[in-house]
Parts: structure tokens; sequence; C-alpha cells
């Protein structure tokens, strides 16, 4: 099935699917020397064509070379690399105990995989997002479309070009386009869907899922909030926010999307931000290689509109056409106020201040339950405190995003953040059915449990 730039109108996801289901039936995709290969074979795609990928997304959101190789390529070296190291034994049959009724008998769980899945990417690490879920729907011995977003146009061509060059055709195909193809893809029935995008679009894929009893991995956003407490460290706190925040113009879903400190701790925290994206970006962040731009004209119109939602403390600089949004930082921002109800999506900082720290667990419980949580903190009690009484899909303290990199930790939502997960070991459960099997031998049959049920076998 070779990959395809295909229309809705031209696009025949029904004969997709079917071929891709019959070559899933042939049993190839379930021999772990295929898995392998076919992993080697990704990595090499990467490898063979690095600088061209970051071309790529340079053009689609002026992502510097080596943000680009930070957060995508190497990113997924590591996921292939990681799954290449731990295949046979995520793969093995993993022993459960047998009761004595049973006896004589071995009872196992056997991983097997789904069949065809699909895999629809968003732009904003369009690179990463679309072929890290990959890595374990090919380790788990699935077949797989992938669905690259149109709003990262040049990544999506390339993706397309090359992977029917390196990957076996009869397993994967790369299906470009909007709406009308995803459309189109969500029509068909698919073994398992994981998608990565907006919760608008997520309820949309849950529900064609629902046609067919797909499961579904929903990857989501959300507003994760960024708690300081007075005792943080705050020129570590200020450096690590920056670069949480304005790393790919705030365009990452575990982004903080908002602070959340006393007023003290504003007046601290603030100006110590303030340096630290001088040290990162310069004096005109416009000016700088290394920052961003907002993926198209609409998305930083909507974010240019966030400005006039507090006092500009630094930033506020917008040019919609050349999608430009400066690293900005909002003070006295009211909470019913759009960029405190939004999820922000952008390099827009607001600070909530609280009169009381206490009040910070009311504050995140009374919102939807957010993608990621952080806490600055020299106490570990008060991070413990946090962390046991507000829910989030991921949480790191002290520091923002690094549990990305810890390949043995699950991401992934928890409400309207998203349900399900994947990366490592949990990438390949989520893609991977995990079979209950008993094995009997043919000797010492009790005859308690046949019929007739007389006083003999049973005294009641
Ligand atoms: P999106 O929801 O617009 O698009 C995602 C995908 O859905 C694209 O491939 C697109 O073609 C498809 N799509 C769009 N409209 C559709 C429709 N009507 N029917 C069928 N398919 C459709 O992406 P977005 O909302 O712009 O992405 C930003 C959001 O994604 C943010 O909320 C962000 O937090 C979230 N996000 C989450 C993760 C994660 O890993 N949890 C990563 C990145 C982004």
């Amino acid at each position: 099935m070779a990959s395809t730039r295909a229309s809705g109108n031209d696009l025949n996801a029904a004969a997709l699917v079917t071929g891709l289901r019959t070559y899933f039936r042939s049993g190839t995709s379930a021999d772990l020397s295929w898995r392998r290969e076919q992993l080697r074979q990704l990595r090499k795609m990467l490898s063979d064509n690095e600088s061209r990928f970051l071309q790529a997304l340079q053009q689609d959101l002026h992502k510097a070379p080596q943000e680009g190789f930070m957060t995508e390529v190497s990113a997924l070296y590591g996921d292939i690399d990681h799954a290449l190291k731990h295949l046979k034994k995520w793969s093995r049959p993993r022993r459960a105990s047998t009761p004595i009724v049973a006896q004589p008998a071995k009872s196992y769980l056997l991983p097997e995989p789904l069949g065809v899945v699909l895999i629809i990417g968003a732009w904003n690490y369009p690179l990463q997002l679309l072929l890290s879920p990959l890595v374990p729907a090919i380790a788990a011995g699935n077949c797989a479309v992938l669905k690259p977003s149109e709003l990262a146009a040049a990544t999506s061509a390339l993706v397309a070009e090359l992977l029917p060059r390196y990957l076996d055709n009869d397993a994967f195909a790369c299906i470009e386009g909007a709406v009308p193809e995803t459309t189109a893809l969500l029509d068909q029935r698919w073994d398992h869907i994981l998608y990565t995008g907006g919760g608008r679009v997520g309820k949309i894929v849950m529900a064609a899922a629902a046609r067919h009893l797909t499961p579904v991995t929903l990857e989501l956003g959300g507003k994760s909030p960024c708690i300081v407490a007075d005792d943080a460290n705050i020129e570590v706190a200020a450096r690590r926010i920056a670069w949480g925040k304005f790393t790919n113009a705030g365009q990452t879903c575990i982004a903080p999307d908002y602070l959340l400190c006393t007023r003290a701790t504003a007046d601290r925290l603030v100006p110590a931000i303030e340096r630290a994206v001088r040290e990162m970006f310069g004096q005109d962040p416009r000016q700088s290689t290394d920052y961003g731009r907002i993926v198209n004209s609409r998305h930083t119109r909507r974010l240019a509109g966030f400005l006039a939602d507090g006092e500009v403390v630094f930033g506020g600089q917008a040019d919609i056409d050349g999608c430009y949004i400066a690293p900005t930082l909002l003070r006295g921002v009211r909470v019913d106020a759009a960029v405190m109800q939004e999820e922000i999506f952008g390099p827009v900082l607001p600070v909530v201040e609280l009169d009381d720290f206490c009040k910070v667990e009311e504050f995140v419980n009374g919102r939807e339950k957010p993608l990621a949580l952080y806490v600055f903190t020299r106490k570990e009690a008060t991070a413990d405190r946090i962390l046991a009484r507000c829910s989030s899909g991921n949480a790191c303290v002290n520091d923002c995003m690094m549990f990305m990199t810890a390949h043995e930790l699950p991401f992934g939502g928890v409400g309207s953040s998203g349900m399900g997960n994947y990366h490592g070991e949990h990438g390949f459960r989520t893609f991977s059915h995990f079979k209950a099997v008993m094995k009997r031998r043919n000797i010492f049959d009790l005859d308690l449990r046949y019929a007739p049920f007389n006083a003999r076998k049973f005294k009641l």
C-alpha cells in the first residue's frame, strides 16, 4: 500500500484499510524480526534525511534546527532505540498464577497486535507527534495509517514522500489531507485510533470510533497550571518556566499555560522570567533565529486577542501576517477573561495572583483536569500535598516538561486532557491486546464441577 497524497474525493479509504488488513492477517507484522527491521528502517529514514526534516520544521514553525533536533528528531531516535532494546522482553508472555481448582495448568498473558491502527498527528510537533506513536504500533506488530497535520504542510509532505521508501508498503501508509480526508479515514473500521489534537476534534474522533466499537487513545490539551510557591528558587524557576513556555513559541501541549502564585512571589518572578527571555532570545525576539513563529495567521490573530486580557508586563508585540507574537507576560488578569478560559497554546503567559498560597489547589480543582501540572518549591511536603490533591495527566516538580524524557513514564491526559497513554512499554501496551490464556493438561479432572450435583459432591 503506497503512501498517498489524496484528496477527500480520490481517497479510497475502504480499499486502503482492506489491503492493510489482508496483509495483517498474513501474520507478517507479528514476526519479531519484521518489527525490528521496520523500526530500524524508520530510524534510517530519519538519519538519512535529518537535515531535510529539520528544514521542513523550520519552514512550518520557524523552528531552530537545534530545537527541532532536540524536541523532535532525537526524541524519536530515543523512542526507537528504547523499543529495539526492549522489544523481546515486552513481547514475551507474562506469567500469572493458577488457582488450585485449575491445576495442573499454566496461566499467562499473551501480547498480540491489535491489527490496523490509525494515527492522527497534530501540527505543533508535526514529526514527533506523528512518528512517536508509530514506534510502539510497529513494536506491537500492527499495520498503520498515518494522517499528518495539514497545518504543518512541509513536514506532512516530507513524511508522505519518504515513508514508502523505507517502510513495508503493504503495512504502512501516510495519507495527507485535512477534514475531508480525515473524515473518510474515520469512517473506516480500525482496530485502534490514536489522535493528538484539540478536544473538539477529539469528540469527533471518539464518536466515529464508537460506530465500530474501536478503542481510542486521545492525546488532548488544556490549561496546564504552573504553581510557584513563595520558597521556590526564583532564578531557576524563571529560566525553566521561560524555556517551557516559549519553546516553539508556546505551541506545546504541555507548556505551562498560566502562572499561579502569590502577589509577592509574582513581584520577584516576573522580572526574573523577563531576564531569562532576554538571555534566550535577545532584546528583540523577532530577530532571533531561535524564536519560533505561530503556525498560521488565524492562530496568530487568536493569540493577539489575548493581549488585551491583562496588563502587558513585557512583550505584547504582534504581527498577524508575520505570524509573530512576542514572548509576553500578563498581570492583572481576570479569571473570567478569555485568556484564562481557553487553552492559550502560544507565547502569552498570564499570572494569576492569589492572596493566599493555600488557595492553589482550590483554583486548580475548580477547572478541567490539566494535561500537565508544574510545582516549583523547595519543600517536598508542599509538592507532595499539591500532587496528592490535584489530578493531572503528568506532573513535574521544579521543572517543566522534562518528564517527556523518561521512557518509563507514560504520557497522556486525564479527564478532558485525554484518555490512554503511550511512550515506551506503555505505548506497546496501548497497541497490544493482552490475551489471557490458561493452558490445561488432560490429567486430574475434578468431577465436582460436572452435573449431576448430588449429595455425594455437595452438602449445602
Ligand atoms: P486540530 O484538533 O485542529 O487537528 C488535529 C488533527 O485533526 C489534524 O490532523 C486535523 O486534520 C484533524 N481534524 C481537524 N478538524 C477535523 C474534523 N472536523 N474532522 C476530522 N478531523 C479533523 O489540532 P489543534 O486543535 O489545532 O491542536 C492543538 C491542540 O492539540 C491543543 O489543544 C493541544 O493542547 C493539543 N495537543 C495535544 C498533544 C498531546 O500530546 N496531548 C500534543 C499536541 C497538541
